[in-house]
């Protein structure tokens, strides 16, 4: 028998100073800890020890040269974290703030998400403490050469397939599946996010925000409630908060805020054409990772050094970086009417924050649901590379709209009742967790 308490001060004795994974595992194993005690044979092969614990961490020195032919040392990081349901599969991230706390975290939550998805993906995630932020574009490209030529040791079709995540967008996948030609001489399709050129699928740079849409649709549906008429606020500005805005607005809602970390938009307009989206790729483009320019530009207004969630809104979609809504923010949003919080970034709220919705029984969609339409379509998008296939835009949207669909569906089927409230965050932790379980247990160790 597991107890909660005991459980974890041994996660963090063996994992010190790893506050990020240790918040993520906790959410987990607090959601089934009582799915585990009732069944001996999950206790008996220590699933709940197994599971939290990458199959393996790597580690490596990227070094490169900049503008000014000074040389930069970096640090390279690929945990491969599960490897149950499929091969390793999960996004690289550059940012100054990583640690390898922060990619235990990513590729724990990862397992857990490409489970919902219920294709034949393991976990993992990767990246650098490099930064993109101010760099010129061949910065960028030589340091993703440098950083690939390490992480090819490491990675394969059907061992480890990265994609794109904060800081890694098309233009450095182009970048780091040149650098694997360049060594590898193979057409293989080691990444997924690629361009349509070479492998790309359609539909892949929208679909975690379209997802994390289709998933508030059915889960409004849930509620006898649409998008139509609703105001919406969305933090974030990349290609996930992109993906959110338009398919929102397509669906009859208005977005009213987007974010950086220099300040939030707040455009009482609606960010609702095409010219504002052009622009919001326009900014993540130029490596300076500032929203305020938008306001200018199209006479929205800027609140700098401030996050969105003090704006009423029916829905929120935090879709920018880990535990970006804390529970002040969280009080500020209900305090404010809204109704539905779809965490669209992985880990998003803080655990206090994802509480207080949940106590005052607000529907909330936990980031592995929401935003696993991203990694939804990496999958695809290695289904069509196996097949010397392109599917059309509508083939991979409507696929797209199904997996989601069913994503919702298994955390509803998971979720204990609340006299009519759903616990979403149960219902995807419970599903996800007897996925990968169960193939543990078939798999022998
Ligand atoms: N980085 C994305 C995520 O957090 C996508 C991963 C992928 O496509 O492999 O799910």
């Amino acid at each position: 028998m597991y107890n909660y308490d005991e459980f974890m001060a041994n996660l963090e004795r063996r994992n010190p100073a790893e506050g990020e994974f240790i918040q993520a595992v906790g959410g987990v194993v607090e959601s089934v800890i009582d799915l585990v005690n009732d069944n001996p044979a999950y206790i008996n092969a220590k699933i709940l020890e197994r599971i939290t614990e990458p199959d393996r961490v790597v580690s490596f020195k990227v070094e490169w040269e900049d503008d000014d032919h000074n040389v930069q040392v970096n640090r390279g990081y690929r945990v491969q974290f599960n490897n149950t349901l499929g091969p390793y599969k999960g996004g690289l991230r550059f940012h100054s703030s990583v640690s390898l706390g922060s990619f235990k975290f990513l590729g724990f939550e990862q397992t857990f998400k490409n489970s919902l998805t219920t294709l034949p993906l393991g976990g993992a995630k990767g990246g650098s403490d490099f930064s993109p932020r101010g760099k010129s574009d061949n910065e960028i490209m030589r340091f993703c050469r440098a950083f690939m030529t390490q992480l090819q040791k490491y990675i394969g079709p059907e061992t480890d397939i990265p994609a794109g995540d904060i800081g890694v967008g098309a233009k450095e996948i182009g970048y780091l599946y040149g650098q694997y030609k360049r060594i590898r001489d193979e057409n293989a399709g080691v990444l997924t996010g690629k361009g349509h050129l070479w492998g790309g699928s359609l539909i892949r740079p929208e679909a975690a925000g379209y997802g994390a849409v289709y998933f508030a649709r059915e889960m409004l549906k849930r509620y006898n409630d649409t998008l139509e008429g609703k105001r919406v606020a969305v933090s974030g500005f990349g290609n996930v908060a992109w993906g959110v805005v338009k398919k929102a607005t397509e669906l009859g809602a208005k977005v009213v805020t987007i974010s950086g970390p220099d300040g939030y938009i707040y455009d009482e307009e609606g960010v609702s054409t095409q010219e504002k989206w052009n622009y919001m790729v326009q900014l993540r483009l130029s490596n300076n990772d500032i929203v305020a320019p938008y306001a200018q530009r199209f006479g929205a207004q800027f609140i700098p050094r401030k996050k969105p969630w003090e704006v009423p809104v029916d829905l929120a979609f935090p879709c920018a970086i880990q535990n970006e809504l804390s529970l002040e923010d969280a009080q500020s949003l209900v305090a404010n009417g809204v109704k539905y919080v779809l965490e669209t970034s992985n880990m998003g709220c803080r655990r206090e924050a994802e509480n207080f919705f949940i106590a005052q029984k607000i529907p909330y969609g936990p980031g592995k649901a929401v935003n696993a339409g991203g990694v939804a379509v990496s999958g695809l998008e290695m289904a069509q590379n196996a097949m010397k296939l392109s599917w059309t835009a509508q083939e991979v949207d409507d696929k797209l709209q199904q997996i989601m669909q069913n994503i919702h569906k298994a955390c509803l089927t998971h979720s204990p009742e609340e006299g009519g409230y759903v616990n979403y965050v149960k219902g995807a932790n419970i599903a996800a967790f007897k996925r990968v379980a169960d193939a543990m247990l078939e798999l022998g160790y």
